[in-house]
């Protein structure tokens, strides 16, 4: 795991965002979290804690609340743990400007994982139940379908 793509695209001076810091997880109830990003497209964030780092993907549209939507999810990079708690403002000319408001959060538990698959059931106020990150296998290499299941 890794923070550097994420202290790469970042001034901490002139960002509001949490500096870049790996952190033991505290123990076996993880988090997650889906900000709702008004950058130059708004997009949702989906983010779940693993191995000490929140793993992001940007989600063009509304993440679903039910089962039957597949949404495109595009891995970006880790981020800190301390970004389940960030929302606010991202000055101009910084990378990710705009509103970062926290859309969801909550617990999850990891049911499954392999490099191509991710099953998570999430506690969240919104997003409830059994939902699948899974690998695209054609085009863009970070490119995952999320669903509900
Ligand atoms: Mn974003």
């Amino acid at each position: 795991m890794s923070l550097k793509a994420y202290k790469k695209k970042r001034k901490f001076a002139k960002t509001p965002e949490p500096s870049a810091t790996i952190k033991k997880s505290s123990g076996k109830k993880l988090i997650f979290v889906v900000h709702e990003h008004h950058a130059s497209h708004l997009h949702w964030d989906l983010r779940l804690e693993m191995d000490g780092v929140l793993k992001s993907w940007a989600v063009p549209k509304i993440p679903p609340i039910t089962k039957n939507i597949k949404r495109l999810a595009i891995q970006v990079e880790d981020h800190p743990l301390a970004y389940a708690n960030f929302h606010g403002i991202i000055p101009e000319g910084n990378y990710g400007a705009g509103k970062m408001i926290i859309w969801d959060k909550g617990k999850y538990n990891l049911l499954d994982k392999n490099p191509k698959k991710i099953i998570a059931e999430l506690h969240g106020k919104k997003l409830k139940g059994k939902y699948a990150l899974i690998k695209t296998s054609y085009g863009n290499k970070k490119g995952w379908l999320f669903f509900k299941i």
